[in-house]
């Protein structure tokens, strides 16, 4: 096996273009895994820690351009105020090793249903930046990952970014696993509260073949808080209606049965996540937390 080793943006670019086949690395914590238990073997291995661009993340009239390099570490220390719920996903991602190496950029291109850093990125209504020599094109994070570890990245393409709106309220991410580290979500969730635009967004991961947002949810508990005037009250939200907002949640996962939990286990979880992801960023919105 070939070892690239670009030492700029264009050049990785031209490298990919150049060398079909090639399997873009950056912490390896998900590519070693596979080349270790021979379940790939890709003719060269295009290494990406040399890009210092990947590196970099800035924020632009409250919307944030975060390079695929960036680590879990990095998005805990550097960006919990912009993005609270991709930092607590973050922290919850396997040992400080992995997050040291591990990327956001590698759990998209992974696209796994189980990736952490992804129900933050979906309630948000994040965009992948993908490039090639050709040029970049945007694809909205939903329609980047399209199956179990199936995305839309073609051959000539690598992931350069991704862009997402500064948090304008609460986030949440909740996770259930048999223990409280290094594993991988049996079910997750993340949900955002957009104030401004009297939005929920609720993204539930692991429960599905790939993460996806619980729509029908989403216009109930808006519904609820619309028609109550809570957003402006800042009052309490009822137990009916946040069992309800649960019941709907878990109605819209379609889990598989496999050796880290049941169907109906994970719907009857995420249905509780859900409603303790709601409580505790409607508890900091009204000041209580
Ligand atoms: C012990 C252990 C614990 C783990 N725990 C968790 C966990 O709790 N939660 C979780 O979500 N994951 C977990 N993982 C999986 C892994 O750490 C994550 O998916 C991580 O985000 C991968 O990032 P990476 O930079 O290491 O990616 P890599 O392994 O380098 O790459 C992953 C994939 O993305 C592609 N890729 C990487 N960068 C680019 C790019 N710029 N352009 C195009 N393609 C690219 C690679 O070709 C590969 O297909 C764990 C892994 C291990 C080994």
């Amino acid at each position: 096996m070939e070892f690239l080793q670009p030492g700029s943006w264009r050049e990785a670019l031209e490298a990919r273009a150049a060398y079909p086949g090639a399997k873009p690395i950056w912490g390896g914590t998900d590519v070693m895994v596979e080349l270790n238990f021979d379940r790939e073997r890709p003719p060269y291995l295009l290494d990406l820690t040399r890009v210092l661009e990947l590196k970099e993340w800035w924020t632009e009239d409250r919307r944030l351009r975060v390079g695929a390099g960036v680590t879990y570490a990095r998005a805990i220390e550097e960006l919990e105020d912009r993005l609270p719920g991709l930092a607590i996903a973050s922290r919850t991602v396997g040992s400080p090793q992995i997050r040291n190496r591990g990327t956001i950029g590698g759990n998209l291109g992974s696209s796994s249903p189980a990736g952490d850093a992804l129900p933050p990125l979906y309630a948000s209504d994040a965009e992948v930046e993908v490039a090639s020599t050709g040029g970049t094109r945007r694809v909205p994070v939903a329609a980047f990952i399209t199956g179990p570890k199936k995305n839309v990245l073609r051959e000539d393409e690598l992931i350069a970014a991704f862009h997402i709106p500064e948090a304008e309220g609460p986030q949440q991410y909740s996770k259930v696993g048999p223990r409280n580290a290094m594993v991988i979500a049996v079910c997750c969730l993340g949900l955002t509260l957009h104030p401004e635009r009297r939005k929920v967004g609720i993204c539930v991961g692991s429960a599905g073949p790939t993460p996806f947002r619980a729509i029908e949810a989403e216009q109930f508990i808006e519904g609820v808080l619309v028609e109550e005037d809570l957003w402006e009250s800042y009052g309490s939200i009822d137990e009916r209606a946040l069992a309800r907002f649960g019941t709907l949640v878990g109605e819209a996962t379609n889990p598989i049965d496999d050796i880290r939990g049941s169907a109906a286990y994970r719907a009857h979880a995420v249905g509780v996540l859900a409603r303790r992801a709601f409580s505790w960023a409607w508890d900091e919105y009204r000041g209580g937390s």
